[in-house]
């Protein structure tokens, strides 16, 4: 077992209609050394990929990107989900469907910090139904850049989002899968992955 399903299955709480609640470490208080951790972890496996910019959508995913676009000296941008009064730039914009919400939102990025050139990361906290990880496709290839693979904290198996964004050819590397969880008996199964090489972060870069 990974240091993320270790954390998860100590601190992680199931809750009805398939939702894993992580805001001890992930969603409300941030662990800094798992965060650490799971940066070095995506720079492993992305190792050989070219990166010039890592890119998230607000909230949770920013602390994953800060830490990911610290080790790879990038830049980090994060989607926006509502306009702000002050901004005045062009935006590429997108529609996403969230799962938790509920809800349709328009996510956008100002067009000044997507480029043509760039060669973007993209990283959230949890891999659901795609929809974020495919707003954020779309707002890089309206930018005319490139997806360079994307990480994800948290990917939910049973859903949908890994099994369409593989088949669509992007390289996904999600830290822990849930395979299963039930919230009667608070368990969760993850999917088999090949064992993580020493967890010491020095030894990866
Ligand atoms: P997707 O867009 O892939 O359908 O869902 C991913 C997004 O929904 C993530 O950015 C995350 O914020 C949220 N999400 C989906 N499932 C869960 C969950 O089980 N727990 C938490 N905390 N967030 C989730």
């Amino acid at each position: 077992m990974n240091f993320l399903e270790e954390k998860i299955l100590q601190d992680g709480v199931i809750k009805e209609g398939n939702i894993l609640k992580v805001d001890s470490f992930l969603n409300h208080q941030i662990d800094i050394d798992i965060m650490r951790q799971m940066a070095y972890e995506f720079k492993r496996r992305f190792r050989g990929i070219e990166v010039n910019k890592v890119l998230t959508i607000e909230a949770s995913g920013i602390a994953i990107a800060t830490l990911l676009g610290n080790l790879y000296d990038v830049p980090v941008v994060f989607a926006k989900k509502s306009e702000t009064a002050n901004s005045t730039d062009d935006k590429y914009v997108a529609k996403a469907y969230s799962f938790t919400h509920k809800k349709m939102n328009n996510v956008f990025v100002s067009k000044p910090y997507l480029n043509a050139t760039d060669k973007v990361l993209i990283v959230d906290d949890f891999l659901a139904d795609g929809e974020a990880a495919h707003a954020l496709i779309d707002l890089i290839h309206q930018a005319g850049a490139t997806v360079a693979g994307i990480g994800i904290a948290i990917e939910k198996g049973q859903q949908k989002g890994g099994a369409t964004l593989r088949g669509e050819g992007y390289r996904v590397e999600s830290i822990a899968i849930v395979e299963s969880m039930d919230w009667q008996t608070q368990t969760i199964k993850f999917r088999e992955q090949k064992a993580l090489p020493i967890q010491n972060p020095n030894l990866h870069i």
